[in-house]
């Protein structure tokens, strides 16, 4: 599945096409996890200004030049998309075919190019689990409630403790979080919730906690201030890490200029069960949190 490593890439790889116009937008398979919009097509003629990721979506602006009978900028128009499991962009040169499960292409000219072709951005997603939305329609049930991202000054271990602990500062004392329970549920299922923090997915979930030596099942208000810092730095780490390979969680994810990450090579314990610990040799092991395979060593994170 495409993580936040990859959607980060793939953001990087779309740079070139800043600036560009588009000349042509087909729609071959609407039917994703939300239905694709009917007009599309609209985005003829505007030019891509920037691509932005917030957790694993790619909000992606188009502007228009101003118009000279009304002598005004037309609004920008934003697309929201989702590469959800199976999804990726890929660019092509002009002409290239359409392969089975590519469910939109969208034509960029290179008219101020003068020596470059016209390049096709391909949405290919075998799984249709994806989603290419205008973004005033969905930002705010998509977008809205999501935490802070994991890379973000705003993601700390002061933050991680205090919400799990539901502690709060004395100038919040009205927030209603102070009068709740400290948060008992696994610190795997904690870490990978998106109101908690965004883009910790499975794997990246399952090699922080094993680098930092916590059990993916320890209750997640056990956990001291030093180990949520641990963990936090662990998180951290991995993510970027993983944006500086490219990122590759998929076996065929190919990134949009068709190379494969290759992160998954230098993974310890993921998908690793009944192998040996890297570290102290003894065999991984498997237990399943909320339907979620999570591999860890029995030794080198033992449950509290
Ligand atoms: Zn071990």
């Amino acid at each position: 599945m495409p993580e936040l490593p990859e959607v980060e890439t793939t953001k990087t790889s779309l740079k070139p096409l800043l600036g560009q116009q588009v000349n042509a937008v087909q729609v071959f398979q609407p039917k994703l996890r939300w239905q694709m919009p009917s007009d599309l097509e609209d985005l003829v003629g505007y030019t891509l200004h920037s691509v932005e990721r917030r957790a694993k979506y790619l909000i992606i602006t188009f502007t228009q030049a101003i118009n000279e009978q009304a002598q005004q900028q037309l609004p920008a128009r934003q697309l929201i998309m989702h590469l959800g499991m199976s999804g990726s962009l890929q660019q092509h040169p002009f002409g290239t075919d359409k392969r089975k499960h590519d469910h939109l292409i969208i034509t960029f000219s290179a008219a101020d190019c003068v020596n470059s072709t016209a390049t096709q951005l391909h949405y290919h997603d075998p799984r249709r689990f994806g989603a290419v939305l205008w973004y005033e329609d969905y930002s705010s049930k998509l977008l809205d409630h999501l935490g802070p991202e994991p890379l973000s000054p705003d993601f700390t271990a002061d933050y991680l403790y205090h919400l799990i602990q539901r502690t709060v500062k004395a100038d919040d004392a009205s927030d209603k979080t102070s009068k709740k329970r400290p948060i008992a549920r696994p610190i795997k299922s904690v870490i990978m919730e998106q109101k908690v923090v965004v883009g910790v997915g499975n794997i990246y979930a399952t090699e922080s906690l094993y680098l930092a030596g916590i059990h993916p099942a320890t209750p997640a208000h056990q956990l001291s201030y030093d180990q949520i810092s641990v963990l936090v730095k662990h998180i951290k780490d991995i993510l970027q890490k993983a944006i500086v390979l490219g990122g590759s969680t998929l076996r065929d994810f190919t990134i949009a200029s068709g190379q494969t990450g290759y992160f998954q090579q230098t993974l310890n314990v993921y998908g690793k069960q009944g192998e040996k610990c890297p570290h102290c040799d003894m065999p991984l092991d498997n237990i399943k949190l909320n339907g979620r395979a999570s591999v860890y060593c029995p030794n080198c994170q033992p449950l509290p």
